[in-house]
């Protein structure tokens, strides 16, 4: 465990904010999510609760452990629950105004000294840095996801981050046995810049009339030995993120190799935002996925 930091404070209880819980739970810290209403937060609760029964079964841990890790975790609809923390990981909604809207009521309850964190894929981190009343002890802390699967995680400097922060941010992030990569501070850093045009352009392939769902996820994972077809991949990370960080690398680069594909534009119009709203490129509410073109 990290020397400085022992309690921490998640925003947001979707996928990320509960898979940043559930690795610095089971790593022994304290951790309280905080999120909208409690029935997001008991929701929340229950993926954690079902990820590490789930870890139990494979063998990956005891259930003295999970029961332990578990009760680590709190959560609540009260933002001033995230007084004691002393690192707070902002993991909400891919969206600018929500997330500087959450700093302005996180910050005047938080410790003078408490670091804050984003967990965003692809927003500036010293632009939302200057949204927060600590820009030194700002800095982006990006997790991948499933994060209790994925080893890598992203550290993001803003022009501000004072290198006691980062080393905070690094020790913190070993202790979660996972690998830091440094990214500096530029439209959606390593990881997207690279992943999201491809999946875009694999939205524009199905546009286009190339190939179906299942041809191009089939292409990709025998043709290029990927582990899943990018259409899916998208579905994971939902179409929503997706969007909002081709629109961040579009706006932020200029250029229009970045321009996001209609056909993800209309799936999320439609409400259909991949696996964590039922449908996506992919139905998911009968027993296997069925492609949706
Ligand atoms: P999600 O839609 O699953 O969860 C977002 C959560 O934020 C929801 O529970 C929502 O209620 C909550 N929220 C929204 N507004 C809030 C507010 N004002 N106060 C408190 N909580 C609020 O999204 P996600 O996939 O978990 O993504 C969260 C963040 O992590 C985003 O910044 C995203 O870019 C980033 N991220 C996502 C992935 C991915 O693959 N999905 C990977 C890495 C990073």
């Amino acid at each position: 465990m990290s020397a400085v930091l022992k309690n921490i404070g998640i925003i947001g209880a979707g996928q990320m904010g509960c898979g940043i819980a559930h690795v610095s739970a089971a790593a022994g810290y304290k951790v309280h999510i905080y999120d909208l209403s409690q029935d997001r937060i008991e929701s929340g609760l229950a993926t954690i609760n079902g990820n590490f029964a789930r870890q139990v079964t494979n063998g990956k841990m005891t259930d003295e452990e999970r029961s332990a890790a578990l009760s680590r975790i709190t959560g609540s609809a009260d933002v001033n629950d995230l007084a004691p923390s002393d690192l707070v990981i902002e993991a909400a909604t891919e969206d600018e105004n929500v997330k500087r809207k959450i700093y302005t009521q996180v910050c005047p309850v938080l410790k003078p000294e408490a670091i804050l964190a984003t967990n965003t894929s692809s927003l500036s981190i010293t632009r939302l840095a200057a949204a927060t009343d600590r820009p030194e002890r700002f800095m982006g802390i990006h997790f991948m996801n499933p994060v209790p699967v994925m080893k890598l995680v992203e550290l993001v400097r803003g022009i501000a981050t004072e290198e006691t922060t980062f080393s905070a941010a690094r020790e913190f992030v070993a202790s979660l046995e996972k690998t830091v990569t440094v990214a500096e501070d530029f439209p959606a850093f390593i990881v997207n810049r690279i992943l999201l045009p491809m999946i875009n352009e694999a939205i524009y392939t199905l546009y286009e009339g190339v190939g179906t769902v299942d041809a191009i996820d089939t292409a990709m994972k025998l043709g290029a030995n990927h582990p899943m077809g990018p259409l899916q991949l998208a579905d994971f990370i939902g179409l929503d993120t997706c969007l909002s960080i081709m629109q961040v690398l579009h706006d932020g680069l200029a250029d229009s190799k970045y321009r996001p594909c209609p056909l993800l534009v209309k799936y999320v119009e439609a409400g259909w935002l991949g696996r964590k709203s039922g449908r996506g490129f992919y139905d998911y509410r009968g027993e296997t996925p069925v492609p949706t073109r």
